[in-house]
Parts: structure tokens; sequence; C-alpha cells
């Protein structure tokens, strides 16, 4: 099934030594937004950094295949020094075939990592790649807050009603 991934990760972080030795993953090509970071930010975090440092202190191969705009992925990828393609123009796997040949992998080696059934997990498997769909990033980053909100929120609204209540 076209639209299936072959993995589902919370996030990117579950991209371990492991996991990829299991699943003889030699090569990594990452979709950008809601997957390596949250839409709204414009440089990669530390986290995100230090994990695509030890994927290639590994061997791993990797490279940015993205849907967004030129001065989104140039200044994302800036200091990455990996291949990182704009308008990638996913589900087609025009893209991730050059960078497949790139690699210079057999396909089954290369995974796509994103957070997008219909754009990366389509077109990953389209070009016959592993693909690892992950939960998006600011959907996370949103979860997170609302607990953290509704956490600050109950004692004060509790406490109203307590008030109200006297009144
Ligand atoms: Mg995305």
């Amino acid at each position: 099934m076209i639209l299936l991934p072959d993995h589902l990760l919370p996030d990117i972080l579950h991209l371990t030594d492991e996991f990829l030795d299991r699943q003889k993953i030699q090569g990594i090509i990452f979709d950008i937004d809601n997957t390596l970071v949250g839409y709204h930010t414009p440089e990669p975090t530390d986290e995100v950094k230090k994990l695509l440092a030890h994927l290639r202190d590994r061997g791993v191969k990797l490279a940015i295949a993205s849907n967004n705009k030129k001065s989104r992925v140039r200044r994302f990828a800036a200091d990455l020094g990996m291949a990182a393609y704009h308008r990638s123009a996913k589900p087609l796997p025009i893209v991730l075939h050059r960078i497949c040949k790139d690699f210079a992998l057999p396909q089954e080696n290369i995974a796509l990592v994103g957070d997008q059934i219909f754009t990366d997990v389509w077109g990953g498997n389209w070009a016959g790649l592993q693909t690892i769909l992950v939960e998006p990033v600011d959907v996370l980053e949103n979860n997170l807050f609302f607990r953290i909100k509704r956490a600050l929120e109950g004692p004060i609204i509790a406490r109203k009603k307590r008030e109200e209540n006297h009144d």
C-alpha cells in the first residue's frame, strides 16, 4: 500500500543505532517542517544538530528533501553540510531518486523520514525507499503547551470557583 509507512516513530530521536542497524538503514532523507523542527523554527536545534552529527559519524548518508521554498531550506541547512533540496515536489520521486543516486546505496537501505502521508510516505514508497512516519513536531509542542496551560489553569479555575461559591 503506497500510503502506508513501513515504520511509525514518535520523533526523530527514535532513530537509534539499534533501529537503524535492525532495518539496515545506511542513508536517510529528511523532511524539515514538522519532522526535524517545527514549522516556525528557522534553524536546526542543538538536539537536531547532535543527532545528525551522530548519524554522520556512524557513516549514515544524509540529505534533506523539503517541499518548502529555497530561503527556508537554505537557511535551515546552511551549516549542516549535507545536500538539501527545496521544492522537492514530493510525492513525485524525482528528487528522491537523485539523492539515491548520490548516496550510491540500494533503495531498500535508504529511509525517508517525514511527518506527512501524502508527501513523505507516498513519495518515499513511490521511490522504493523505507518510509518512516513521525508525529508532527508542532502537534507535540501544542500538546505539551496545552498540558502546561491546563496544569497552570486548573488551580486558578478551582480557586475562582471556590471564591464564587463563597460570595
Ligand atoms: Mg513536513
